[in-house]
């Protein structure tokens, strides 16, 4: 009997990965996609005829730039007004405005007709991508996933990606870091059965987020001591800083300023990206552009130092991370064993520099692959959860292994004088339950009202607030004790109850980020809404599916025809009908263009035609023998 399976999707800001683990071959299979990829670029695509999402989307992004959204992971569970979006939007090409409660909307053309897309929808989309590119391989469909997020993610962007999934038609078994995800799969390949406890460094550098954990891993126990990361720092940033230098090398000697051209820009952007990855291996690479804005060629050369240089900034706060990660971990650097590099941008020569000479005389791992495994990690966990779940322990394998995570933010609440009482700090191990008592300021005072944050800021105000709600208390003189429980469960997300003991009465709060996150509403419109446009994209399929086979047919008769064959014998009044009917069908196909021909046209047609020439064929030879046409 088959067993359920459940995979792993490492939901990237530039490429996603799925893989499943494979007991037979006590290994997670990373699974390639329809074409042929290991890797899916998280991208979408929206034309006047179709939804495109991975290789399809990203190989028309310099055509169409308004329209092919990414980096989505960028804006997941984030304010419009947020000052690190505030910067990309400068640089995106797709339009992004705020919606309700100050939440990104993107706006695309679609069809014809502007339409507006959540983070949460766009990376959905990308999900759905990498649960069919599974349900192909495991030939059956799959809904049960682990997601991982940088470990960095805050409250809100961890349950906006888990709407993501839910949209998806995922269930959505567990959120899970990347680096803890990356310390599995490293731990599994390279150090299975280790007996001696081992300090493992994990640094994970995308495309658009940074992260570091440091792990103890004894025998199969993975215990994360504490992390650290930026949810905003990665390859893109770097491509950004070649993009912003280009442009402004281009303006210097064309005096033309492409900031506001899109296509332009998309272009360029494409081409940095390439000449980064060249940089890594090669001292220069050169930039070729031709026309790239208002008739002018582009060509320039670009050294690996100057690349460095432009990035000195960012690749020293790395180290920062690097630095404040040991520092939190309370492990000296010395006692680390193992530094393992995960994430594309960790193959960037400039940054294996510097952490090499951050650990001396240690060596960098990097034997796992970099792409791949987040994913490789995440498939373990799903295996382990949907096994667990079946209440079946019998992986030779996975048997023993436990997984331990942290905090990635302390978490706390407000109290006078905009103070954060943390209840939670940062770097806690998970599931994690907290309680707090705190106290009425004044007599008979009616209510309480308790803020949620989180962050690390002395000044409640000025981290991030979750939530806030007011809590009815009895009348009672000042100093009256409220009770609040913060519990993180295991996908670090928060739940918070608050307590009076007079009355016994208890609100259960669950932390919602209603400002930046989807209602429960919201979300189960998305679900119909993909649904419809998978609806969609399964019509567009038919429809070039039958106008591809209209075409095929014309060009068979048309065939047949022009080898004399068929044609010498039939009457001119069949031949005037024939060809009546191929100039019928050849209309359809070339003259409205896919959008404006529906399927049931070219089936139509095509029936008309294949009866016209079948009818002919039997006039002509009626006993079936060998004639031109060879329809089916
Ligand atoms: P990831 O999110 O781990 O898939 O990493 C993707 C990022 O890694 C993208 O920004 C890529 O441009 C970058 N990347 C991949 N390969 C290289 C390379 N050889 N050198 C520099 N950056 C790379």
């Amino acid at each position: 009997m088959a067993t359920k399976c459940a995979i792993g999707i490492d939901l990237g800001t530039t490429y996603s990965c799925v893989a499943v683990w494979e007991e037979q071959n006590s290994r997670a299979e990373i699974i390639h996609n329809d074409q042929g990829n290991r890797t899916t670029p998280s991208c979408v695509a929206f034309t006047n005829s179709q939804r495109l999402v991975g290789d399809a989307a990203k190989n028309q992004a310099s055509t169409n730039p308004t329209n092919t959204v990414f980096d989505a992971k960028r804006l997941i569970g984030r304010k419009c007004s947020d000052p690190v979006i505030e910067n990309d939007l400068k640089l995106w090409p797709f339009k992004v405005v705020s919606g309700a409660e100050d939440k990104p909307k993107i706006v695309v053309n679609y069809k014809g007709q502007e339409k507006q897309f959540t983070p949460e929808e766009i990376s959905s989309m990308i999900l759905t991508k990498m649960k069919d590119i599974a349900g192909a391989f495991l030939e059956s469909s799959v809904t049960d996933a682990v997601i991982t997020v940088p470990a960095y993610f805050n409250d809100s962007q961890r349950k906006a990606t888990r709407d993501a999934g839910t949209i998806a038609g995922l269930n959505v078994m567990r959120i899970l870091n990347e680096p803890t995800a990356a310390a599995l799969a490293y731990g599994l390949q390279k150090r299975p059965n280790c007996a001696e406890k081992r300090n493992v460094f994990v640094f994970d550098l995308g495309g658009g987020t940074f992260d570091v954990s440091l792990l103890t891993i004894k025998g199969g126990r993975y215990q994360v001591k504490a992390t650290a990361g930026d949810t905003h720092l990665g390859g893109e940033d770097f491509d950004n800083r070649m993009v912003t230098f280009l442009a402004r090398e281009f303006q210097r000697k064309h005096k033309e300023d492409m900031s506001g051209n899109s296509k332009a820009l998309r272009r360029l952007r494409n081409e940095c990206e390439k000449a980064k990855r060249i940089l890594s291996y090669n001292s220069e690479a050169t930039i070729d552009i031709d026309t790239l804005f208002n008739g002018f060629d582009f060509s320039k050369t670009i050294t690996r130092a100057k690349f460095e240089k432009l990035n000195d900034d960012l690749f020293e706060k790395c180290m920062e991370t690097v630095k404040r990660c040991l520092d939190d971990g309370k492990v000296d650097k010395n006692d680390v064993h193992d530094i393992v590099l995960v994430g594309g941008s960790s193959r960037i020569p400039k940054v294996q520099k510097l952490l090499q000479e951050f650990f001396p005389g240690k060596e960098l791992c990097k034997s796992i692959n970099p792409d791949e495994a987040v994913a490789y990690g995440a498939a373990v966990q799903a295996s382990l959860l949907i096994n667990s779940s079946h209440g079946r322990n019998d992986s030779k394998t996975l048997k023993n292994l436990a997984l331990m995570d942290v905090t990635p933010l302390s978490l706390g609440t407000s109290i006078k004088g905009d103070l954060m009482s943390v209840l939670i700090p940062r770097n806690t191990p998970i599931p994690a339950k907290k309680n707090g008592t705190y106290f009425t300021d004044s007599d008979d005072q009616p209510t309480v009202c308790v803020d949620v944050y989180e962050g690390e800021r002395l000044r409640a105000s000025e981290n991030n607030m979750l939530g806030m709600f007011s809590f009815e208390v009895p009348p009672a003189p000042r100093g009256f004790p409220i009770y609040i429980c913060f519990e993180v469960n295991e996908d670090g997300i928060l739940n918070v109850t608050v307590e009076e003991k007079l009355t016994g009465k208890k609100q259960e709060i669950a932390i919602s980020n209603e400002r930046e996150r989807l209602t429960a509403e919201e979300v189960a419109k998305m679900i119909e809404e993909a649904e419809m446009l998978k609806e969609e994209d399964e019509s567009y399929k038919e429809r070039v599916k039958a106008k591809n086979a209209l075409d095929e047919c014309v060009y068979k008769v048309k065939k047949a025809i022009k080898d004399g064959k068929f044609f010498s014998k039939v009457s001119a009044f069949d031949k005037q009908r024939i060809m009546g009917a191929i100039r019928e069908a050849r209309d359809l196909v070339n003259d409205n263009g896919v959008e404006q021909g529906e399927t049931y046209q070219y089936e139509k047609c095509l029936m008309e035609l294949q009866s016209v020439t079948n009818e002919i064929m039997n006039k002509i030879n009626p006993d079936g023998e060998e004639s031109g046409s060879d329809e089916d």
